[in-house]
C-alpha cells in the first residue's frame, strides 16, 4: 500500500481500478499478461512496430524536406532500429516467455539498451540514448493510443490517473464511468479542477510523482475531501473507506434537507446570505437548483469554446444563454461573465501574434475581448438579447484599469444602439459588473465602483496574481493561500470601497472552502458564488453560526500576519461548527 497526498478539488471518495493514461517520460510499470494472451500481445506489438516506423519515415521525409537530408537521417535510424530484427526477437522472448505486456517489454529492453550506452560514458554514445528515448516514447504511443482514445473506449467503471488533464479532457470524462480522477500536477483553482467540480466527481491533484508506482488496473481509492491517494490498499483501509464513503453520503443527505431553506444566520441579528452557483455549462443549472441556489452568480462562458476549432456565433451564445434561463425560471439571476480566454483556458482557440513567455500576464481574457471587437462584439449583442427573458447581468474578467472598463461600457453602449436600430429587445437597465481579480483593480476599488452596478472578486486570480503564484502550480502551492492576509486585506478594501452603493460578491474558489465562510460573512459580504456542489455546507455553516461570531472570527483573522497562522485558526472555528467537512 502507498499514500500520496496532494490538494482535495472536489469532494468525494472513489474506490476503483486505475486507468493510467499518461506514459510520456514515465517507467511504464510491470504488467503480465494471460498465457492465453501471448499470441495476441506479439499481434499487437508488432503492428505497433510497424506504425511507429512509418510515422518515423513519414518523420524523415518532412524534416529533410524543411531542414536537409542528414536531419532527416536521424529518423530514417529510427525507423531502422524499430524494425532491428535483433530487438523484435529480444521483445517477442519477453512477451512469450516472462508474459511481459507489449509495453513492459517495449521499456524493459530499449531502457536496458540505453543505459548500456549512457554506461559508456562518451559523449556519442549517450546522444545515442536519447534517440532510444524517444523510440520508446513513439512505439509506447503506438501501443497505448491517444489519452482521449483511451477515454473514450471505457467500458466499466474507472479511477484515471494522468500527469495532467487539460480542462477539455476533463471535460470529456463520463462520470457514469470515470469515478474520481488524480493527476501528479495542477492547484485548487486550476481550471482542470473546477471541471471536477463540475462533473461531481471526487479529484485531487498535485500530488507529485506516483505514476511511475502504478499499474493500470491496481486498485486505487481517491479522496477528494482529504486530498489523498492510495495505491493498492490494504484489508484494513478498503473497509475503512467503504465506511467513510457510506458516511459521506449519509452527512450529504442529511444536508440535502437544507435545500429549501435560505442561507441566513443564527440568533436575534440574523443576515441573509445569498447563495449563488459557479457554472461552465447550461446543465450544471439543475445542479445547483438541486441545491437550492439563490441563482447563478458565476457563467463561465468561454467554455463555449470546449472541443471547438471555431468561435461560437451570436446564435450559439443566445442558445446557451436562453437555456440557463429556462432551466433557471423566473426572479433568479444569472451573472454572465463574458469570455475569458487564454492562460490555461483553451489557449488554443486564441489567436496570437507571438507566442508569449507569460501568458497569464499576457493578452488574454478582456485584453483579448477588446483586442477583437468582432468576437466581443458578438458575445455582448446576445447577452443583451437574452436580458428581454429574464434577470440577466454581465461581468467583465480581468479588469485591470479604469480605462478597460470604461471602454467595456462604451462598446456595451454601441451594441445596445445596434439592437436599438434593429429593434431588437434588451433590458435597457442591464446590470454591469467588474469581476475584482487583479491586485490594481482591488487597489483602485472605489473609483471602479463608480462605473459599475457590482463587483465579483475573483480569488483564484486574486491570489495567484498577489502572490505571484501560478495557480496550477503545484510547486509554488505552499504560497497559494486564500489565508494569506495580503489576500485578505484586498478584500477587505474591496469590500470597504463597494460600501453601501455597489454590491460585492466573492465567486473564486475561496468563497466553496468552508474554513473561510465565517470569515467572509463576518468581513461583511452577503453574497458568495460557490460551485454547486458547496453549496449545502456552506449554507449549513452560515444556519450555524451567529453574526456576532463571524465577526468575532473576522476580527481575530484580520490581527494575523501569516496564511499558516490565518488557515490553522479558521480550521479550528469551522471545526467546531461542522466538524465533517474540515480536512
Ligand atoms: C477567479 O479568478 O477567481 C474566477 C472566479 O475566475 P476563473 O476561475 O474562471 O479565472
Ligand atoms: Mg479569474
Amino acid at each position: 500500500m502507498e499514500i500520496k497526498r496532494g490538494t482535495a478539488v472536489s469532494p468525494g471518495v472513489a474506490i476503483g481500478p486505475a486507468l493510467v493514461l499518461d506514459t510520456e517520460g514515465y517507467r511504464i510499470p510491470a504488467r503480465f499478461i494471460d498465457r492465453c494472451q501471448r499470441n495476441d500481445e506479439v499481434q499487437r506489438l508488432r503492428a505497433a512496430l510497424r506504425e511507429a516506423a512509418a510515422e518515423a519515415r513519414e518523420k524523415q521525409s518532412a524534416i529533410s524536406q524543411k531542414l536537409g537530408k542528414q536531419y532527416g537521417a536521424i529518423f530514417a535510424a529510427h525507423a531502422m532500429l524499430i524494425e532491428d530484427p535483433e530487438l523484435v526477437r529480444e521483445l517477442e522472448e519477453l512477451i512469450q516467455e516472462k508474459r511481459y505486456s507489449a509495453e513492459y517489454a517495449v521499456s524493459q529492453v530499449i531502457r536496458r539498451h540505453a543505459k548500456a550506452l549512457e554506461s559508456l560514458m562518451s559523449a556519442q554514445f549517450s546522444s545515442r540514448s536519447a534517440d532510444l528515448f524517444d523510440i520508446e516514447k513513439a512505439i509506447l504511443r503506438c501501443l497505448l493510443g491517444s489519452k482521449s482514445e483511451a477515454l473514450r473506449q471505457l467500458t466499466q467503471p474507472v479511477i484515471v490517473l494522468a500527469h495532467d488533464l487539460t480542462p477539455s479532457e476533463t471535460a470529456q470524462l463520463d462520470p457514469k464511468l470515470v469515478h474520481a480522477f488524480a493527476t501528479e500536477v495542477g492547484g485548487r483553482a486550476s481550471h482542470t479542477a473546477i471541471m471536477a467540480g463540475a462533473l461531481e466527481i471526487p479529484a485531487v491533484v498535485g500530488l507529485g510523482r506516483f505514476l511511475t508506482d502504478i499499474s493500470g488496473g491496481d486498485e486505487v481509492i481517491v479522496d477528494g475531501n482529504r486530498g489523498v491517494l492510495i495505491i493498492n490498499p490494504d484489508e484494513e483501509t478498503r473497509e475503512r473507506y467503504e465506511k467513510t464513503r457510506a458516511t459521506i453520503s449519509t452527512f450529504y443527505r442529511e444536508l440535502s434537507e437544507l435545500r429549501d431553506l435560505p442561507a441566513v444566520t443564527k440568533g436575534e441579528n440574523s443576515v441573509r446570505v445569498q447563495l449563488l452557483g459557479n457554472i461552465e455549462f447550461p446543465q450544471e443549472v439543475q445542479h445547483c437548483l438541486n441545491r437550492g441556489a439563490d441563482g447563478i452568480g458565476l457563467y463561465r462562458t468561454e467554455f463555449l469554446y470546449l472541443n471547438k476549432t471555431t468561435d461560437p456565433g451570436e446564435a450559439e451564445h443566445l442558445d446557451a444563454y436562453l437555456n440557463v434561463l429556462h432551466s433557471l425560471g423566473s426572479g433568479k439571476p444569472v451573472v454572465i461573465r463574458t469570455l475569458d480566454l487564454g492562460a490555461d483556458k483553451f489557449a488554443k482557440h486564441v489567436e496570437k501574434q507571438h507566442t508569449e513567455h507569460n501568458p497569464s500576464l499576457g493578452l488574454r481574457s478582456i485584453r483579448l475581448c477588446l483586442r477583437n471587437l468582432a468576437l466581443f462584439k458578438t458575445q455582448l449583442r446576445a447577452i443583451l438579447r437574452a436580458s428581454a427573458y429574464g434577470d440577466v447581468r454581465i461581468m467583465f474578467p480581468m479588469i485591470s484599469t479604469l480605462r478597460e472598463i470604461r471602454q467595456c461600457k462604451m462598446i456595451l453602449a454601441e451594441v445596445k444602439e445596434d439592437l436599438e436600430e434593429e429593434r431588437i429587445a434588451f433590458n435597457k437597465q442591464l446590470p454591469v459588473g467588474t469581476m475584482i481579480e487583479v491586485p490594481s483593480a482591488a487597489i483602485m476599488a472605489k473609483e471602479l465602483a463608480r462605473e459599475v452596478d457590482f463587483f465579483s472578486i475573483g480569488t483564484n486570480d486574486l491570489i495567484q496574481y498577489t502572490l505571484a503564484a501560478d495557480r496550477t502550480n503545484e510547486g509554488v502551492a505552499n504560497l497559494y493561500s486564500a489565508g494569506d492576509p495580503a489576500v485578505l486585506r484586498l478584500i477587505a478594501q474591496v469590500v470597504d470601497a463597494a460600501g453601501d452603493k455597489v454590491a460585492v460578491s466573492v465567486c473564486g474558489e475561496m468563497s466553496g472552502d468552508p474554513i473561510y465562510t465565517m470569515l467572509l460573512v463576518g468581513m461583511g459580504l452577503r453574497q458568495l458564488s460557490v460551485a454547486p456542489q458547496n453549496i449545502p455546507e456552506i449554507k449549513k455553516i452560515i444556519r450555524s453560526v451567529t453574526l456576532e461570531e463571524a465577526k468575532e472570527v473576522a476580527g481575530a483573522v484580520m490581527k494575523f500576519d501569516t496564511a499558516r497562522d490565518v488557515n490553522n485558526y479558521l480550521r479550528d472555528r469551522t471545526r467546531r461548527v461542522l466538524p465533517d467537512v474540515v480536512n
